[in-house]
C-alpha cells in the first residue's frame, strides 16, 4: 500500500507533489481533470503572441521575500506593480480608492476637510476597508464611505457574488480597501512580481521530476472509492496510502451534504487592430450591466515582448458555478456565508474519518487564498505529510 495520489495541478497540488517526490523520495501520481497543468494560474500565448492568463489576471504579491526566492527557482520574475482603474459616473478613478479618487469624486475643494479628517482618524493605517469608513461614526467620513459603497461597491459586489453585501461574509468585504494616501498601486504588498514568460512554466518545472507522473484529462473522482467498512481509500481498486486532494471537497464526497456555492466567470475576448485599448491594464466597471472588469493582457508584459499592433481585452461576466453549464464549469471563488461554512465543516469531518486525506488549497479548504498564502499553506501541510511518510518507513 504505497500509492500517493495528488489530485490537482494548481499551486497546492504541484508544490506538494514536488516536495513529496524530492524530499521524501516517494513516487507521486498527479491527476488533473483539465487538459493542462497550473489550475487557475494557467497561461498561454495566443495566436498573436499575447500572453493570456486564461482564468483571470494574477499578480504575485507578498510581504514574504522567501516566496519570491522560492518561485525564482522555477521562473524568471520581474517586478511589476499592478495598476487598476474603475469607471464610475463616466470617469476613470484609481483603484484602490485613494486620496486622488476622493478628490475626483467629491471635488478638490470639498476634499480638503475630508483628507484632514481621514489622516487624523486613520493615522498609521495604510489601507482601510471601505465599510470601516461607513461605520466610522464621523458624518463626513461616513458620507464618503457610503458614496463609495453605493456607487462602486454594492453594484460590483452584487454582480461578483450574486448577493447583496449584507449577505456576504465580512472577510470578503474587508478585501476592498481605501488607501490612506495617494498610493495608486492596486496592491500594497512589499514584493510584487510577474513571471517573464508566464506562470505555466513554473508548473511545468515543478512537476518535472523523475518521481512524478502527471495524468491530464482525468477526473480523479471516477477512480477514487471509499471503503467505509475498512476505512480505506482506493484508486482504481488499489489501496491509497495518502490522498492529497485539492479539488472541490463536496464533490469528493458525492455532494452528500449539498453543493458548496462558488462563483464562476464567463470570460469573453475582444480583439482590436490597435496597439492599446484600455487606459490601464485592468479597468473595473461597477456600474455596467453584467460584467465586472476587463483586462488588457498585453499591458501586463508591455515592454518585454508584446509590442504588436493588435490588442485584446478579456471581460469577466460572473455567474453561479454550475458544472452542467459550459460557461460556468470552473469554480473560481468560494461563496462564504454562514450556511456554506456550516456545510463545509460537515465535509471536513467526513474527510477526517479516513486519516489519510490531506485537503489543501482554495477548493478543498473552501477559502479564498492568494498565491502567497496558498504557497505558504502548502509548505505547512508538507510538514505533516513528511512526518507521516517518514514515520511509515
Ligand atoms: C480570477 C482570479 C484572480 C486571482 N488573482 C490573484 C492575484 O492577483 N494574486 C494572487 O496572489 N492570487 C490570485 N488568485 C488566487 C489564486 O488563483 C489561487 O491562490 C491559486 O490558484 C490556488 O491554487 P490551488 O492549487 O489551491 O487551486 P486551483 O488552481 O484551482 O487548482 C485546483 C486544480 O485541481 C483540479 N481538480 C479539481 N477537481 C479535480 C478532480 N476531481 N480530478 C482531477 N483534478 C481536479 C482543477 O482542475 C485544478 O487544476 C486569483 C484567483 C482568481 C479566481
Amino acid at each position: 500500500m504505497d500509492r500517493i495520489i495528488v489530485v490537482g495541478t494548481g499551486f497546492s497540488g504541484s508544490i506538494l507533489a514536488r516536495r513529496i517526490a524530492e524530499e521524501c523520495g516517494r513516487r507521486v501520481e498527479v491527476i488533473e481533470k483539465r487538459s493542462h497543468i497550473g489550475g487557475n494560474m494557467y497561461d498561454e500565448y495566443d495566436r498573436h503572441g499575447i500572453l493570456v492568463q486564461r482564468y483571470g489576471p494574477h499578480f504575485l504579491n507578498t510581504n514574504k521575500y522567501w516566496i519570491i526566492e522560492y518561485l525564482s527557482g522555477y521562473a524568471d520574475l520581474y517586478p511589476h506593480d499592478a495598476h487598476l482603474l474603475s469607471f464610475i459616473d463616466g470617469e476613470y478613478v484609481q483603484l484602490p480608492f485613494n486620496f486622488r479618487t476622493l478628490q475626483q469624486l467629491v471635488g478638490a475643494k470639498r476634499s480638503e476637510r475630508l483628507l484632514e479628517k481621514l489622516r487624523t482618524r486613520f493615522a498609521g493605517r495604510d489601507r482601510v476597508p471601505v465599510f470601516e469608513l461607513v461605520d466610522s461614526g464621523d458624518a463626513d467620513i461616513s458620507e464618503y464611505g457610503t458614496l463609495l459603497f453605493e456607487k462602486a461597491y454594492r453594484t460590483y459586489t452584487a454582480k461578483q457574488w450574486g448577493l447583496q453585501p449584507e449577505e456576504i461574509d465580512r472577510s470578503v468585504l474587508e478585501r476592498v480597501p481605501m488607501a490612506m494616501s495617494f498610493d495608486a498601486r492596486y496592491l500594497n504588498k512589499d514584493f510584487q512580481y510577474l513571471p517573464k514568460k508566464g506562470y505555466a512554466g513554473i508548473f511545468r518545472r515543478l512537476l518535472s521530476h523523475e518521481n512524478i507522473t502527471v495524468t491530464l484529462n482525468t477526473d480523479a473522482l471516477a477512480h477514487i472509492r471509499f471503503d467505509d467498512e475498512n476505512n480505506m481509500i482506493t484508486y482504481d481498486g488499489e489501496a491509497v496510502e495518502l490522498l492529497v486532494f485539492t479539488g472541490n471537497i463536496d464533490e469528493l464526497f458525492g455532494l452528500k451534504y449539498g453543493r458548496l456555492p462558488y462563483r464562476s466567470l464567463d470570460i469573453r475576448y475582444t480583439y482590436e487592430n490597435v496597439r492599446s485599448i484600455l487606459p490601464e491594464e485592468i479597468v473595473s466597471y461597477p456600474q455596467a450591466p453584467g460584467y465586472t472588469r476587463s483586462t488588457e493582457y498585453k499591458k501586463l508584459t508591455y515592454g518585454l515582448d508584446q509590442d504588436i499592433p493588435v490588442s485584446m481585452i478579456a471581460t469577466e461576466y460572473p455567474l453561479e458555478y454550475d458544472p452542467s453549464d459550459e460557461r460556468a464549469i470552473i469554480p473560481y471563488y468560494p461563496v462564504l456565508t454562514e450556511a456554506s461554512r456550516r456545510m463545509y465543516s460537515k465535509y471536513v469531518e467526513e474527510a477526517e474519518r479516513y486519516g489519510n486525506i490531506v485537503l489543501c488549497g482554495r477548493l478543498a479548504e473552501f477559502r479564498y487564498y492568494n498565491m502567497d498564502v496558498c504557497i505558504e499553506h502548502a509548505f505547512e501541510k508538507f510538514k505533516d505529510i513528511s512526518y507521516r511518510l517518514n514515520r511509515a518507513k
